[in-house]
């Protein structure tokens, strides 16, 4: 019964910290951001946003040199402050940047911040049974404990590795969809990530956020593609 209200209670914990995590960043978000104002990137968001039947997209410019795009856990959509000025120096198209909008866009249709606050709690709970539940088998001396309660970390980590890189292709697949309907192509979608590699090489201390949070740009390029391949010759028939 003990060992029931333990793991209930690191269900409501897990929620509590994701809450406040979530608070924290859209705070940070909040005071650090701008509304996208450049002409080219509003025209193809109006596209993008007439083509779901949305009144609007709601864009904002995130204050960060690092070269990111993200969805809120409230649903809104950032651009850093990074991305841009790639795009100023035209490293970086705008069509190129309305791919990362797309991406960011299908993060939020697909109910995936929402889905990671779920694994983030069931993480958290299924993390503190292992450790109940091997803490009843063996009475483990400390060293034992703490290396147990390090693979269970590796373990929940891996899983939650999985399930976003899932996330990830989804997005893309979403987004190479949207790009599509919206007259703007996948092809702006696959340019940026051959050369994402090389645009956070050449700006030296800014990190390929985007890139590094998700799986390798040749599986993604080779995703999108094969979409687009069979969207091709679906219209070829038809
Ligand atoms: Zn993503």
């Amino acid at each position: 019964m003990a060992k029931f209200a333990t793991i209930i209670l690191a269900v409501l914990y897990g929620l509590a910290m994701y809450r406040f995590s979530a608070w924290r960043m859209g705070r940070q978000l909040d005071r650090n951001s701008t509304e996208l104002a450049d002409p080219a990137l509003k025209l193809l968001v109006g596209r993008m946003a007439e083509t779901l039947d949305l009144p609007a997209v709601r864009v904002q410019i995130f204050e960060i040199e690092q070269i990111n795009g993200l969805a809120a856990p409230d649903g809104r959509i950032f651009i850093t402050r990074g991305f841009i000025r790639k795009y100023r120096a035209g490293e970086v198209s705008s069509d190129e940047l309305a791919s990362v909008i797309a991406h960011e866009l299908g993060h939020v249709a697909l109910g995936h911040s929402r889905r990671r606050m779920i694994v983030f709690t069931g993480q958290n709970a299924f993390r503190t049974a292992l450790i109940l539940a091997l803490g009843r088998f063996l009475p483990f001396p400390p060293v034992l404990r703490w290396l147990s309660g390090h693979l269970v970390n590796l373990l929940t980590s891996l899983f939650t590795a999985k399930l976003s890189r899932n996330d990830e292709f989804e997005a893309d697949a979403y987004a190479a969809a949207l790009l599509v309907k919206a007259g703007i192509g996948t092809e702006p979608q696959t340019s940026l990530l051959r050369k994402l590699d090389s645009l956070s090489q050449a700006g030296s201390q800014t990190s390929p956020a985007w890139f590094l949070s998700h799986p390798s740009a040749n599986r993604r390029i080779q995703a999108i593609e094969k979409l687009a391949g069979r969207w091709d010759e679906g219209r070829g028939r038809g």
